[in-house]
């Protein structure tokens, strides 16, 4: 089943000027800014611009250059909040939810980037 885009999402709106969002960094295809519920003292939310509403979907349909513009984008965003391990910082994690299961509340691909205290397992026991 193709993926359905429902443009009245709120990252849609984000995207589209339409309610404000404090913006971390922007690019040709990606926008980045804080979480309004954050769950860590730092989180960021990386958005691609095209109507993506998973990571399975953009990771099969995107364009090398939006991939690679998105991807990039998290990297520098790592370095900018000065998180990344190699460089000193105390690390950081990335997640995408997708889909029921996984609790998607905003269906419109982003990457959560956690950091700032210990993020403990990676999930919670059931
Ligand atoms: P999900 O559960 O879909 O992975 O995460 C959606 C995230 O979007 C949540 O962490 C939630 O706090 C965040 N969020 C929902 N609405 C808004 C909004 O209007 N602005 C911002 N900045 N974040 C939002």
């Amino acid at each position: 089943m193709a993926y359905a885009y429902d443009d009245q999402n709120i990252f849609a709106k984000i995207l589209r000027g339409e309610i404000p969002n404090d913006t971390v960094m922007e690019t040709e295809h990606s926008l980045a800014f804080r979480d309004i519920r954050p769950q860590a003292p730092q989180h960021v939310l990386v958005i691609p611009k095209g109507p993506y509403v998973t990571f399975d979907h953009f990771a099969l349909e995107a364009s090398e250059a939006e991939i690679v513009d998105y991807t990039r984008t998290i990297g520098e965003i790592c370095k900018m909040m000065g998180i990344q391990p190699g460089e000193g910082g105390a690390g950081y994690r990335t997640l995408s939810n997708a889909g029921e299961d996984a609790v998607q509340e905003v269906p419109h691909l982003h990457v959560h980037i956690l950091a700032g205290r210990p993020l403990g397992p990676m999930l919670m026991r059931a």
